[in-house]
C-alpha cells in the first residue's frame, strides 16, 4: 500500500517543499527581470538627460556673453529671462512658492475664495483693446466635442529637463495630453516646446514670468505676460496657442479687482482658459504611492476628470508614476484627450 505508507508521506512532504521553495524563487527571478528592464530604461533617459544637459550648458554660456550688457546694469527687472533660469527650468515652480510664501501662507494654484486686495493700477478705461492687434485667437463657436469618459492630463509650469522624460511614457500609452508652459528664449526651451508639439500634445499659454504680483497688477500687465509667452510658443511650433491656463488657478488671492476685466478682454480676443477639476498637488513632493492613490480617487469622481501636473526640473516623482496612473484610468474604462478650444472649458465659479 503506497498511499498512507511512509513512503507516500515522505514524498509527500519532500513534493510541498520543493514547490515551497520553487514557486517565489521563480517569481522573485521574474521581478527581477523587470526590474533590470525598467533600471535599464532610466539609464537610457538619464544617459540623454545628461548628454542635453552639457549641450544646455553651452548655449547658456553663449547667450550670457551676449546678454551681458543688459543683465549687468544693476536694474533687477528683467527685459530678458536671465542665464540661471535657463539653465534651471524649476525656476518657475520656486518662483510660485516663493512669491506665494512672501504674500500669504496659502499654497500655489489652489481654489480659495479670492481675498479683496486694494489695488490702485486696476484699468477704468479699455484702452488696452487696442494693444497687440495681432494677439486673437479663432474663437469656436460650434458644439463642444464629446468629453465623457474622457480624461485630460495637464501639465504646468514647463517645459524643464523632464519635459523628455514625460513625452516618452506618454507616447509608450499613446496618450494626448495638454502643457501649460512658462516658456523662456532659450535654444533648449524651444527645441522641447517643438518635440512637444511634434508629438501631437496640446500647448497652452500660461504665464511667461509666473510672477502674480506682476501679471495680476492691471490687465496691460497680464496681456505682456501672455504675449511674450504666446510669441515664445508660436515661434517655436509654428502654432498659435488659443487656450490658457492662470498662474494659480482663475480665482486666486491676487487677481480679485483685475480677474473680471482679464477674463473679458481674453474672451473677446478669442481665448480660452481652462482650471482643473483634479489637482494631482504633485508640487507638495508627494511619493509614487501617494501621488497614485490621491490622484485615482480623485480622477474616478469625475466622467471628465481634468487633471494638474506639473513638468518642472523637480517633478521626477511626476514622471514616474504616470504610465501607471494612465494604465490604472484605462482599466476603469477612461480614454484620453488633449484640450483645445472644442473642449467644454472646466472653470472655477
Ligand atoms: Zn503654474
Amino acid at each position: 500500500m503506497y498511499f498512507g505508507s511512509v513512503r507516500f508521506f515522505k514524498h509527500l512532504i519532500l513534493t510541498v517543499t520543493a514547490l515551497l521553495i520553487i514557486v517565489p524563487t521563480v517569481i522573485c527571478i521574474i521581478l527581477a527581470v523587470d526590474n533590470n528592464k525598467k533600471a535599464a530604461e532610466i539609464d537610457r533617459l538619464n544617459s540623454r538627460l545628461s548628454s542635453q544637459s552639457e549641450d544646455i550648458s553651452s548655449s547658456a554660456t553663449e547667450s550670457s556673453d551676449s546678454s551681458k550688457g543688459e543683465s549687468t546694469v544693476g536694474n533687477t527687472t528683467k527685459a530678458e529671462p536671465s542665464v540661471t533660469e535657463s539653465v534651471k527650468p524649476e525656476t518657475s515652480a520656486a518662483s510660485e512658492t516663493v512669491t506665494t510664501a512672501a504674500k500669504t501662507t496659502k499654497a500655489p494654484e489652489t481654489t480659495s475664495a479670492p481675498e479683496s486686495v486694494p489695488d490702485s493700477s486696476v484699468d477704468t478705461d479699455k484702452s488696452y483693446t487696442s494693444l497687440y492687434p495681432d494677439l486673437y485667437a479663432d474663437k469656436y463657436d460650434g458644439e463642444y466635442e464629446d468629453s465623457k469618459n474622457t480624461v485630460y492630463l495637464t501639465f504646468d509650469d514647463g517645459p524643464s529637463v523632464l519635459t523628455e522624460n514625460l513625452l516618452y511614457y506618454l507616447h509608450q500609452e499613446n496618450v494626448k495630453a495638454t502643457f501649460f508652459v512658462v516658456p523662456e528664449r532659450t535654444e533648449y526651451c524651444y527645441s522641447l516646446l517643438k518635440e512637444i508639439s511634434d508629438a501631437g500634445h496640446t500647448i497652452g499659454v500660461h504665464s511667461a514670468s509666473h510672477d502674480y504680483e506682476k501679471i495680476y497688477a492691471s490687465v496691460d500687465a497680464f496681456l505682456a505676460d501672455f504675449k511674450e509667452a504666446y510669441d515664445i510658443v508660436l515661434e517655436a511650433t509654428g502654432k498659435a496657442p488659443d487656450i490658457y491656463r492662470f498662474p494659480g488657478g482663475s480665482v486666486n488671492d491676487y487677481n480679485a479687482d483685475t480677474r473680471d476685466d482679464i477674463i473679458a478682454e481674453m474672451d473677446r480676443r478669442g481665448f480660452t482658459y481652462f482650471d482643473w477639476n483634479v489637482d494631482s498637488n504633485d508640487w507638495q513632493g508627494y511619493g509614487w504611492t501617494t501621488l497614485y492613490t490621491n490622484v485615482l480617487a480623485d480622477a474616478q469622481e469625475f466622467s471628465t476628470p481634468v487633471i494638474l501636473f506639473h513638468n518642472t526640473g523637480d517633478r521626477d516623482n511626476t514622471v514616474l508614476v504616470i504610465e501607471d496612473i494612465i494604465q490604472a484610468l484605462k482599466d476603469k474604462g477612461y480614454k484620453f484627450g488633449s484640450l483645445s478650444h472644442k473642449t467644454e472649458p472646466i472653470q472655477f465659479q
